[in-house]
């Protein structure tokens, strides 16, 4: 993947200057918004003092069709480098194995047992507001039973940290823009997250390999369930969401999720602080 990091400056270039006056000789000026690409002086002199939101990826390695096993993955990491210098956020490492489900006997696909995984996301949380977050953002790629983890850990550490936590599951926070873009649904695999996957790169995507009938529709609540899942496309609504790989098509949405997204942010943390929380 090659997307551009953002230099901190576009930003933050007045917090820059008032603290170049202050200290000539100490030069606060990472290069990155990426945690692991920053020391900790570095990090020390803007959390919190000029930066108190994160924003942490959360992804799981399994079968997407003919996208790239990682795109729960890779989503949510270009997400967070897109909007992280609007947000004034600085990016933790993404989590990248997650809770998988019904498609990790596909080859190259994990998963991580459930209660490792919630112990491991709660102790990455932790340590996020151990080091001084006030906005603690989890952008989720991935759905199933990860959505519910994150979902219940929010709570918790919120309340044991006094942190204040999003979560974000962008491909249903988004659906009215999938339908706006596409004229139809979400799909696991399906037009819209192979969209969003090929505007960040499209050699991520082999649309050579593409065959409709790799696609099955989601049963309906108790007629049959299956695992494997026969298929990776995932239909949440029978014919509908069939990936079409227009390139122009995926770039207009990929910039209008993350507008939503960012937005969806940026009021929330508006509104605890108009709360005073
Ligand atoms: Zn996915």
């Amino acid at each position: 993947m090659t997307i551009p990091t953002t230099n901190i400056f576009s930003y933050a270039a007045g917090d820059y200057f008032n603290i170049s006056a202050m200290s000539a000789t100490k030069q606060v000026n990472p290069s990155t918004r990426e945690m692991e690409r920053v020391n900790w002086m570095e990090f020390r002199d803007w959390v919190p003092a000029k930066i108190n939101t994160v924003l942490l990826p959360l992804g799981t390695i399994e079968a997407h069709g003919v996208a790239a096993n990682g795109a729960d993955i890779i989503a949510p990491v270009a997400m967070a480098r897109e909007i992280a210098p609007r947000l004034n956020a600085m990016i933790a490492p993404v989590v990248p194995y997650g809770f998988t489900g019904v498609l990790d006997a596909y080859p190259g696909s994990f998963t991580i047992p459930e209660d490792a995984y919630r112990a491991y996301v709660r102790a990455v949380l932790v340590g996020l507001a151990k080091n001084k977050f006030k906005n603690i953002i989890l952008l989720n790629g991935h759905g199933g039973g990860q959505t519910a983890i994150l979902s219940a850990l929010v709570q918790e550490v919120g309340r044991e940290t006094g942190a204040r936590i999003l979560a974000v599951n962008w491909w249903s926070y988004c659906s009215d823009l999938t339908l706006e873009v596409f004229g139809q649904g979400f799909v696991h695999a399906g037009e819209n997250e192979t969209a969003y996957v090929m505007a960040i790169d499209p050699s991520l995507v082999r649309k050579e390999q593409y065959n409709p009938d790799m696609a099955t529709p989601l049963p309906a609540p108790n007629t049959w369930s299956a695992y494997p899942f026969p298929s990776s496309i995932m239909l949440y609504k029978e014919g509908q969401g069939y990936p079409k790989f227009d390139l122009a098509k995926a770039k207009t949405y990929f910039a209008k999720v993350n507008d939503k997204i960012a937005s969806l942010i940026h009021e929330t943390i508006r509104k605890w602080d108009m709360a005073g929380l």
